[in-house]
């Protein structure tokens, strides 16, 4: 499928402006309908701990959040959650959390083992962010498919400002590359607004999904956390947010892109709105309902009580509205080239 290409002064256009642009979510609606159908898949989300090392300056969990309630579900719990998503057609189970030093190479190749024992038709997605290349290497030799890790922003200067000095765009780029190299599904992304963020930013980060050619790309506004260095710092913008996922859909058609959570939470029908602009993912919270609350990395989280099952069904319905189809599939990439 051939890629488009925007110039600087095209994407400056399109970014300085978040206005929808009806032309360009037309265009994206059709690649994608061209690359994935009217398929959207479904990656159960399990947030297995909110433990973490990181003092990022705008996550809700980071390790300086003194109001947070530590938790980290047991293997048992996890592979429970597994084994009800699996009934409900769930094809991928993605284990994010913070930085959890308990969680080491042992514990969780171990626990990605066992989730293959037992679904081997499912790919495991990780996100449990930085760790050395043996360590990525162990977790896919264990049996993990796919890595998602945010690039968060391609310009170091931008990351300093979002991130104490013991986290760096180098590392964090080293992780990117490890992870592709080694054989993952690798995904990067950013959130859209965050403090400090411009206009040329954002045409960075564009260019670095062009040059890395990520299997996944997950963007998302940026929302303010209580209690963080960027509690009193505006949201980002949804508008903008669903015009990139349609530029990053017209730059990359074949690009796996959920219609993330923040995307949900700032607007209720944000995940409805990404979907009509190009994105093809979207990613339900199959946590138990009690953890839920305890993952809260900014203010009204998208965190209802409600059992997998129901959100599920509603989710299918919504999706129906707008003429697209949640289907059981691992949902893979798919390489047209
Ligand atoms: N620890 C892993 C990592 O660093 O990749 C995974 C968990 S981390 C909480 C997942 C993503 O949440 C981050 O990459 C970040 O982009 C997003 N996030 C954190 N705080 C946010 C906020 N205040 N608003 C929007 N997204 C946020």
């Amino acid at each position: 499928m051939n890629s488009m290409h925007f110039t600087d002064e095209e994407l400056r256009a399109l970014l300085s402006n978040p206005t929808p642009d009806s032309d360009l979510t037309a265009k994206a609606a059709a690649i994608r309908k061209s690359v994935y159908g009217n398929k959207v898949f479904i990656r159960g989300l399990i947030e297995f701990t909110n433990y973490c090392k990181n003092d990022c300056y705008y996550c809700g969990i980071r390790a300086g959040q003194r109001n947070v309630s530590r938790y980290r579900l047991t293997s048992e719990e996890i592979l429970d959650c597994c084994r009800q998503g699996y009934d409900l057609g769930f094809r991928t189970f993605v284990l994010q959390g913070g930085e959890d030093l308990w969680w080491n190479d042992d514990r969780l190749s171990a626990l990605v083992a066992s989730i293959k024992d037992l679904h081997p038709d499912c790919a495991v997605t990780l996100s449990v962010g930085e760790r050395s290349r043996e360590s990525y290497q162990i977790l896919f030799d264990a049996g993990a498919d796919r890595y998602l890790l945010r690039h968060e922003t391609a310009d170091t200067c931008h990351y300093g400002a979002l991130h104490p000095g013991n986290l760096t765009l180098e590392n964090r780029m080293r992780c990117l590359h490890d992870l592709k190299d080694i054989g993952y599904q690798t995904g990067c992304g950013f959130m859209v607004g965050s403090p400090g963020q411009t206009v040329d930013h954002l045409i960075r980060d564009l260019r670095f999904i062009e040059e890395f050619q990520p299997h996944m790309v997950g963007i998302g506004p940026f929302l303010p956390a209580a209690g963080t260095p960027f509690a009193c710092e505006p949201a980002g913008s949804t508008d903008l947010t669903v015009k990139l996922l349609s530029i990053i859909r017209l730059m990359h058609p074949e690009v796996l892109l959920p219609a993330t959570t923040a995307l949900g939470t700032a607007e209720a029908d944000g995940r409805e709105r990404g979907i009509l602009a190009g994105a093809n993912v979207i990613m339900p919270n199959l946590s138990p309902p009690e953890v839920r609350e305890k993952y809260m990395l900014y203010n009204n989280k998208i965190a209802t009580g409600d059992e997998a099952a129901e959100s599920v069904a509603s989710l299918r319905r919504s999706m129906e509205k707008i003429g697209y189809e949640v289907v059981t599939d691992r949902g893979d990439y798919l390489d047209h080239k």
